[in-house]
């Protein structure tokens, strides 16, 4: 994508984030955005880096490890977001500073067990399937407090919050009820555990909703870098 429409995108996406933020008298510097580059070139994120976004998020690991390692001369935060197999943790604890799908304890314990000592603390997030769909990842809220209860004791490792990703929706009355029950489901939490500080949730269609419910850390795609083109081959 060519450098103009980037930036156009990038600073109308900021205009959106302060925006919804003022609407909900929030600070715009409380909403983080995430730019997820998924199947995007290094030299989109390259560009999006130089434009000063910082925060990138991807969900495929080789893809991701590719880029990590083409953009080794950046100063990047790395966030994994995609399903992860437990089988591929060590790569995730090696070269991510931050994990928001985490869903399990054993995802969890390799993460811990496999984080390198040199590096800070890798930031977690546990991913919850807020809207109960049966195909989804993420833990369900019923199980979720004995999760964060075991994850936070964890070596190694820092649990900041949750994450989501709602069944998808256009109505924003519809797309709020979701983010409002991981925003519910984080104050739980925080009777325990006072230091959780982060909600991420709110992609490109569902931002403002997601902002008026508490986001701290917007993931946004396509609102950055154009639409996707469909994974080849499937
Ligand atoms: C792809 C993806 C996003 C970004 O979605 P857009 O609609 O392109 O903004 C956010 N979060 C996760 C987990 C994703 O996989």
């Amino acid at each position: 994508m060519d450098n103009d429409a980037l930036r156009h995108n990038i600073d109308k996406l900021l205009e959106r984030v302060r925006l919804s933020a003022e609407k909900s008298q929030r600070k715009a510097d409380s909403v983080q955005v995430l730019a997820v580059s998924k199947t995007r070139p290094a030299d989109d994120v390259r560009r999006a880096a130089a434009l000063g976004l910082r925060d990138f998020g991807e969900n495929y690991l080789q893809e991701a490890l590719d880029k990590i390692a083409a953009l080794a001369d950046l100063d990047l935060c790395w966030h994994f977001i995609g399903p992860i197999q437990s089988n591929k943790t060590r790569p995730i604890a090696t070269h991510f500073q931050w994990v928001h799908s985490v869903d399990r304890l054993k995802v969890a314990r390799r993460l811990s067990e496999q984080r390198p000592p040199g590096l800070p603390d890798l930031q977690v997030c546990l991913q919850v399937n807020i809207s109960g769909e049966e195909s989804k990842s993420g833990v369900s809220l019923a199980d979720l407090p004995g999760l964060a209860r075991e994850v936070a004791q964890l070596p190694r490792l820092r649990l900041r919050g949750l994450m989501a990703i709602p069944a998808a929706t256009t109505d924003p009355a519809q797309q709020r009820a979701p983010f409002a029950a991981l925003r519910a489901a984080l104050a739980d939490l925080q009777r325990q555990n006072p230091d959780l500080d982060t909600l991420s949730m709110g992609m490109s269609g569902d931002l403002e909703a997601a902002v008026a419910e508490g986001a701290t850390i917007v993931r946004i795609g396509t609102d950055i870098f154009g639409p996707r083109s469909a994974p080849a081959g499937g």
